[in-house]
C-alpha cells in the first residue's frame, strides 16, 4: 500500500485554523506566559517539548523569556552539535526559469540576461569554491526542466564527486525515481522550500509553470527521503503570509520528516522576504522575532540543522550562530557564474558578502569549529 505523504498529514492541521490559535495566544498575554513558564521548566528537565508547545515560543509574549530561551537554545545546541558549525556554498548554474513567482528575479517574465552555465563552466566555478576549502556545495537552477534537464545535473554532479564531499541540489521538484538516479550521480542532499503553506497565498504568489502545483512541491521531501537521499533541507520564505504560522508549519513538517525518514538528516532555513517589485504587504519581521523563531525550533527539535544564509547582514549572523545556527553559507554568489566574474543576474541580492576566509575568523573568534566536511562517501 502507498504510504501518504505530508500533504495528506498537514489536513488536520489547516493553516487558517494554526493561525487562529496563534492569533489567540499573541493576545492571551497571561494565558500565554503561564504556559511558557511551564514549557521551560520542561526543558530544565530535559523533556522534549510538543508541537502545540511550541507554538507558545513562536507568539509575541515569549519575545519577554528571548534570553532565558536562548540560553536553553544553546545549551541544547552545544549539547547535540558541539562548537561545529558546517560551511557550505550555492552555485548557481542557470538562472533559465519557465515559472512564475512574484517574488524572484529570475521568473520568466522577468527580462533579464539568461545564462546556463555549460558543464565545463560549471566546474571552473566550482574549483574556485574548492580553492577557499569549501567542499559541500549546493546546485541551483531554476525551474526549466528542458534547458537543465536531470542528465544535465547528473552530469554537473559526477563531475564534481572527485572534489566534493557533499554535493546537494536545489531545483525544480523531481518524481522519487530522479532522486534516485542523481544519488548515483553522487548528489546526496536535497533542499526545497515550500515558500508558503498557506494554500491561498501560494496560489496568489505562483502564477505560472510546475511550481503552481502546491501538493507536488509539499511531497518532494517526501519523495526524496523515499530515494534515500541524506540530508534535506526545508523552509518558508517568510513574508509571503503569517510569518509565524508559517514557522510553526515548518516546524511540522520537519518533526513529521524526522520520525517519517530517520535515517536522513533534516535542516531548517527561514529566508525572509525583503520588500521588492510586485510584492505588496509584506509583513516586517523584526529581528527580535526572526530570531526567537530560529530558538523556538532549536528547543522543538533538537536535532535539526538550522542554516542562516547570506541574505542575513553580518552582525545578526555573528549574534544567531552561536546561539543555535550549525550550517552556514559563506562567501555566496546568487548569479550563474558570479564566482568567475560573468556579467549575469543575481537571484537576490545578498546581506552577508565576506569571504570564506573571514567567515571562518569570525567562527574561531567566537571560539566555535568551521567544519568543511560532515560527511564522505566511503562505499557507494
Ligand atoms: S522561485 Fe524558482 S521557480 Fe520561481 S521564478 Fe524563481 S527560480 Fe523560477
Amino acid at each position: 500500500m502507498q504510504e501518504k505523504e505530508f500533504s495528506h498529514y498537514i489536513q488536520n492541521y489547516p493553516f487558517k485554523e494554526v493561525q487562529q490559535r496563534i492569533y489567540y495566544l499573541n493576545e492571551e498575554k497571561n494565558h500565554t506566559q503561564k504556559t511558557i513558564e511551564r514549557i521551560i521548566e520542561k526543558t530544565y528537565q530535559d523533556e522534549h517539548i510538543r508541537w502545540d508547545e511550541f507554538l507558545y515560543l513562536l507568539t509575541k509574549p515569549a519575545l519577554d523569556y528571548i534570553e532565558e530561551l536562548a540560553q536553553i537554545a544553546q545549551r541544547i545546541t552545544r549539547k547535540r552539535f558541539g562548537k561545529t558549525v558546517l560551511l557550505y556554498a550555492p552555485l548557481y548554474l542557470s538562472n533559465e526559469c519557465k515559472s512564475i513567482c512574484t517574488y524572484c528575479g529570475f521568473r520568466y517574465d522577468n527580462p533579464i540576461k539568461r545564462k546556463t552555465l555549460t558543464v565545463e563552466e560549471a566546474i571552473q566555478e566550482a574549483m574556485i569554491l574548492h580553492s577557499q576549502g569549501i567542499r559541500h556545495i549546493l546546485l541551483l537552477t531554476g525551474e526549466d526542466y528542458r534547458n537543465t534537464p536531470i542528465s544535465y545535473i547528473g552530469e554537473v554532479a559526477e563531475k564534481l564527486q572527485r572534489h566534493f564531499s557533499s554535493i546537494g541540489i536545489e531545483i525544480y521538484p523531481l518524481k522519487q525515481n530522479e532522486y534516485e538516479y542523481l544519488r548515483t550521480k553522487g548528489v546526496d542532499s536535497l533542499t526545497i522550500y515550500q515558500e508558503t503553506y498557506d494554500p491561498e497565498r501560494y496560489r496568489e504568489v505562483h502564477l505560472q509553470g510546475v511550481k503552481r502545483r502546491m501538493e507536488f512541491r509539499l511531497n518532494c521531501p517526501d519523495r526524496a527521503g523515499k530515494a534515500g537521499l541524506r540530508r534535506i533541507g526545508i523552509g518558508a520564505l517568510l513574508g509571503l503570509s503569517d510569518p509565524q504560522t508559517e514557522v510553526a508549519m515548518v516546524g511540522l513538517h520537519a518533526q513529521y520528516l524526522q520520525k517519517r525518514y530517520w535515517k536522513t538528516q533534516i535542516t531548517v532555513s527561514l529566508p525572509r522576504l525583503r520588500p521588492a517589485e510586485n510584492i505588496k504587504n509584506v509583513p516586517l519581521i523584526s529581528d527580535s522575532l526572526y530570531a526567537l523563531f530560529f530558538i523556538a525550533l532549536r528547543i522543538f527539535l533538537p536535532d535539526v540543522s538550522l542554516i542562516l544564509s547570506t541574505r542575513e547582514s553580518p552582525r545578526f549572523r555573528d549574534n544567531m550562530i552561536p546561539i543555535c545556527i550549525t550550517q552556514i553559507s559563506a562567501g555566496s554568489k546568487t548569479e550563474p557564474g558570479g564566482y568567475s566574474g560573468y556579467d549575469t543576474t543575481e537571484q537576490f541580492h545578498i546581506s552577508d558578502t565576506r569571504s570564506v576566509a573571514d567567515i571562518v575568523n569570525m567562527l574561531k573568534q567566537k571560539d566555535l569549529d568551521p567544519v568543511f566536511t560532515d560527511w564522505v562517501y566511503v562505499m557507494k
